[in-house]
């Protein structure tokens, strides 16, 4: 490839390295007209579906979008931001092994729901609650009900993980 510095027709790879996770490969390349370096990176392209919205419009898949859908469910739950970040990457891994061209925007609905039960119970009724649509009610309800029995055992591990139980603070 040319320098982006002279723009001299040739540059030579003077290293290659692939990163931790296997997915780019880093090249140091150096003009030999001016002697500067600079990296490229090489990545598969591999195309995510588009996201067919609930009243057919389609749009890109936006990874932004997502992210934003699990901060506003996980908004002041104990859930660090590398919990989020590897709950997004599993949705994307899930669409990218699809192979799908296009995927209705309830399908990642369900992905992100999928992610948010083991993440944080509440997080996860938040999101179902805003996200099942009204034909779901019925199926929501039923999800609630069976959420509010596991719950208090769910809130006594968390409380124990914790490891400082506020005594005196008794729950009604
Ligand atoms: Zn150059």
């Amino acid at each position: 490839m040319h320098c982006p510095f002279c723009q001299h027709e040739d540059t030579r790879v003077i290293d290659s390295r692939v990163s931790d996770d296997g997915s780019t490969i880093r090249r140091r390349r150096e003009c030999e007209a001016c002697g500067e370096r600079f990296n490229t990176f090489e990545t598969a392209e591999i195309k995510l579906p588009n996201v067919v919205k609930g009243d057919g419009r389609r749009e890109a898949f936006d990874e932004g979008k997502l992210r934003t859908g699990f901060m506003r469910a996980l908004q002041k739950r104990p859930v660090g931001s590398e919990q989020v970040d590897a709950a997004v990457r599993a949705v994307v891994e899930s669409l990218r092994r699809s192979g799908e061209r296009e995927v209705p925007s309830m399908r990642i609905g369900e992905l992100v729901m999928r992610e948010l039960k083991t993440l944080d119970h509440v997080a996860y009724v938040r999101f179902a609650s805003v996200y099942r649509s009204f034909e779901d009610v019925q199926a929501f309800r039923e999800e609630i009900e069976r959420l509010e029995r596991d719950l208090p055992s769910l809130e006594g591990l968390q409380l124990s993980l914790l490891g400082d139980p506020k005594p005196g603070k008794a729950k009604s």
